[in-house]
């Protein structure tokens, strides 16, 4: 629970999940995987491409010739270390009257509504001038204090605040940083980021910065059995499958953790789920392990491949019942949901179920199982992207949430013990 509370408030940014994920392995003994170096088994490695992050381990037996389709099976848990929130546009000051404005687009589905009257920060990356043009220098940026807010609308001033409101973007979501003092110098942001990094104005070539909720996550309710927090979706899918990774040993086969980015805006990104980017890396892999093409799309196909797609899923809500399906409720606190789709926007089947219940019988770890209401489409994440461009086994999991793209959701404490568990068995 610790290790999620620390990453909800230090994965401010894809780029710095990735920074404490990779902080993470490195603690646990995980090392930068070089391609031109000579590498050992039974060593935990990783991947870093900034946004994204793949750590895996490659286990005693992987590889033998002689052996099973077991000891070249692949298994890998995925999730997206993205959450909704706003990007910072370029020349993003606007002046209005002696307000200072952040100019900003809207990154995901966010419910616009619950971005107001938040503390809010800027993180992400900041690229600069390097040793020539082919070689920027990239900088993690995050000065970890409130910087910008977005505030309602006095409700004397907007008497229909109550019955439903309609938030365009580009008008009523742009932050205030700033005001003009008179004999002051306006500040402009691309300052405030020179200032921060401490580099001269110049040196900044480009941004991709995030304005996120500088809120941290809470424990509460009456047993302390519920978890608010920002970018909940998908932290506490990244926090499981790293922890499930570190936590787990099995002899056989290949063990990796995806963690893509981009799974919020539709992931075809050259680090999203739905790119060569996974197969290219495992293809790779096999091959700097003496292994063939061959071997690594048999292993792919084989059965004990599996890949576990992580992300959140809808609880039920106390309030909004009708929008659920009515005899498969998802409840807080009652285990981690399996969800399925006959469209197949999550890519589980009846085979990979079988399986993810048969661990969690042996193991009475809870689970539940999510499908949509009828008439609802429902959402639809990284599993079925993934696993139909490498044509490889897989499910769809996850913690089960209530306001799912809020800037603060909330999800129950012993699923996140439930889920954790899970990915250990996963990976053993
Ligand atoms: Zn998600």
């Amino acid at each position: 629970m610790y290790k999620l509370l620390d990453l909800v408030k230090n994965g401010v940014s894809p780029f710095h999940t990735v920074k404490r994920i990779r902080e993470q392995l490195e603690k646990a003994g995980f090392l930068l995987f070089d391609f031109s170096q000579s590498n050992k088994k039974e060593q935990g490695y990783f991947i870093d491409l900034g946004s994204a992050l793949f750590a895996f381990k490659v286990n005693q037996n992987w590889g033998k010739k002689e052996d099973s389709q077991q000891n070249h099976s692949v298994r890998i848990a995925a999730a997206h270390t993205d959450s909704p929130c706003f990007r910072l546009k370029p020349k993003a000051k606007i002046k209005n009257g002696k307000y200072l404005q952040a100019n900003v687009e809207v990154y995901g589905g966010v419910i616009r509504s619950t971005w107001m009257d938040r503390p809010l920060s800027l993180a992400g990356r900041v690229s600069c001038k390097g040793q020539n043009a082919w070689q920027p220098q990239s900088y993690l940026f995050h000065p970890d204090k409130t910087l910008l807010t977005i505030p309602n609308l006095a409700i004397h001033l907007n008497p229909k605040a109550n019955q439903g409101l309609e938030i365009h973007p580009q008008k009523e979501l742009i932050p205030i940083y700033s005001t003009i003092e008179e004999q002051m110098k306006e500040i402009e942001i691309s300052a405030i980021i020179a200032k921060e990094l401490k580099k001269k104005e110049e040196e900044i070539l480009d941004y991709e910065l995030y304005v996120y909720n500088h809120e941290e996550a809470e424990i509460w309710g009456i047993n302390q059995e519920f978890i608010s927090g920002p970018r909940l979706d998908n932290l506490t899918s990244v926090q499981a499958c790293i922890s499930g990774l570190l936590d787990a040993k099995r002899e056989d086969g290949l063990d990796m953790v995806a963690l893509f980015d981009h799974e919020e805006i539709g992931s075809r990104t050259k680090q999203g789920a739905n790119s060569a980017v996974l197969g290219n890396l495992l293809e790779r892999i096999f091959e700097h392990f003496g292994l063939t093409r061959k071997d690594f799309l048999q292993a792919i196909a084989g059965n004990e491949s599996f890949l576990l797609s992580v992300d959140t899923a809808h609880a039920t809500h106390p309030n909004y019942g009708e929008k659920y399906d009515p005899t498969n409720p998802v409840y807080l606190n009652s285990g981690f949901a399996c969800k399925l789709s006959s469209r197949q926007s999550y890519a589980t089947d009846s085979m990979a179920i079988a399986i993810i219940e048969s661990l969690c019988r042996e193991k009475g770890i809870s689970y539940q199982k999510y499908v949509n209401h009828s008439d609802i489409a429902g959402g639809g994440t990284l599993g079925v992207l993934a696993s139909a461009n490498l044509a490889m086994q897989a499910a769809d999991i996850g913690l089960p949430m209530l306001a799912m793209h809020s800037a603060r959701e909330t999800i129950g404490a012993k699923d996140v013990l439930a889920l954790t568990q899970f990915l250990t068995e996963f990976f053993s």
